[in-house]
């Protein structure tokens, strides 16, 4: 069992992170922030998702000044990712941001980063301090060296040396991320800051890459992470479209038994004992499995050897035959159709179980 590290908890908009509140699944948008439709329209999709807080790009001043009109469109909090200029960060507050992500130590000195403190605690916005190994300062990088598996000091170092340029300001709603594009230095790094503070942590692995090279670093990373109970909030960073971040931060949590979100699709690799078109139907089964909110088990296999015995786990599943399918719902066999039919006639009862899923809920949450 997963013993959660403590954390003490902060508010970003309406949505609490650290402490006990769940592990938090995050993105940023790769929109250009002051075209708000399109903005709104990546956010709305991340939403759809699962994505929980949203970062968005803040460059200049139009884009801080594009967050409110953004804000009254959207269901999540927004964080303004800003850096070295300390007047787009007050900006990005006066127009609505939920959180704001900075580096203090970029600001431009004490007097700046006083006038941003004064802002968030005006305007109740807290703060992540984001260190990457990239931008550490130089006088760090001379005493530690540049951040290795065996020696993540630089990084901590850096990120409580910011810390504390904001609780001398008397500032102490923070997150920390310390991010590396190293899996094993992002797991040494975050070890040892969780052993040095209680603020909640934001994982992730910078310029993890594409799809697969980005899925298999942040789930290496935040998996080990994660399964020590290290982490309050993540995003995983994939060259990609961002909803797939948030899909692939949610199977990550699903893999850990940490949370649960929507259906899992469980579908065999094939060999060649495959006598259907299973690549097909997997193909068109997890696109719709990804727009369902039941937290269904649904099985795709390929034969009758394996197949049956995995799929009578499911709350619906088909395996493969020559020239047909045998649909399973729940442990029972439910129908042996042709192959022609099978992918209408298994996406006509999934989708059914979907609704049905949907009528539940919504009883449910009248009668609450
Ligand atoms: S379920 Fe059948 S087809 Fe799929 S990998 Fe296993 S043995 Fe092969």
């Amino acid at each position: 069992m997963i013993v959660r590290r403590k954390t003490r908890q902060i508010k970003i908009g309406g949505v609490a992170l650290g402490g006990d509140s769940p592990i938090l699944v995050q993105s940023m948008t790769n929109t250009d922030t002051q075209d708000v439709a399109a903005t709104v329209g990546q956010i709305e999709r991340l939403t759809a998702a699962g994505c929980e807080i949203v970062r968005v790009a803040v460059p200049d001043t139009p884009a801080a000044e594009a967050i409110r009109e953004i804000q009254d469109k959207i269901a999540i909090p927004l964080i303004a990712d800003i850096h070295f200029d300390s007047r787009l960060a007050v900006v990005a507050m006066e127009h609505g941001a939920d959180g704001i992500r900075i580096n203090p130590g970029n600001l431009g000195g004490e007097a700046k980063i006083a006038r941003v403190v004064a802002a968030a605690k005006l305007h109740k916005v807290p703060i992540r301090v984001g260190v990457n190994s990239g931008s550490i300062e130089k006088d760090l990088l001379k005493s530690y060296g540049y951040p290795t598996p065996d020696n993540t000091d630089a990084l901590i170092e850096s990120a409580l040396r910011n810390v504390r340029l904001l609780e001398k300001q008397g500032f102490y709603e923070m997150k920390i991320s310390i991010k590396s594009a190293d899996v094993l230095t992002t797991v040494q790094g975050y070890r040892k800051l969780s052993t040095v503070t209680d603020y909640p942590l934001h994982l992730g692995v910078t310029e993890a890459g594409g799809l697969i090279a980005g899925t298999v670093k942040s789930s290496v990373a935040l998996g080990i992470l994660l399964s020590e109970g290290i982490g309050d909030t993540f995003r995983i960073s994939l060259t990609r479209d961002p909803v797939e971040e948030v899909r692939v931060g949610f199977e990550l949590l699903r893999s850990l038994k940490i949370r649960e979100r929507g259906p899992e699709l469980i579908s065999c690799p094939t060999c060649g004992r495959t006598r259907i078109d299973l690549f097909g139907l997997a193909e068109e089964v997890e696109r719709f499995v990804q727009t369902m909110k039941s937290p269904l088990k649904v099985a795709v296999m390929g034969c009758p050897v394996n197949g049956p015995g995995e799929a009578k786990q499911a709350d619906i599943g088909v395996a493969g035959g020559k020239g047909v399918g045998i649909i399973f719902k729940k442990g029972e066999i439910w129908k042996k159709v042709k192959e022609e039919e099978l992918m209408e006639v298994f996406m006509t009862e999934l989708k059914k179980m979907e609704e049905e899923g949907q009528k539940e809920r919504n009883s449910a949450k009248r009668s609450e």
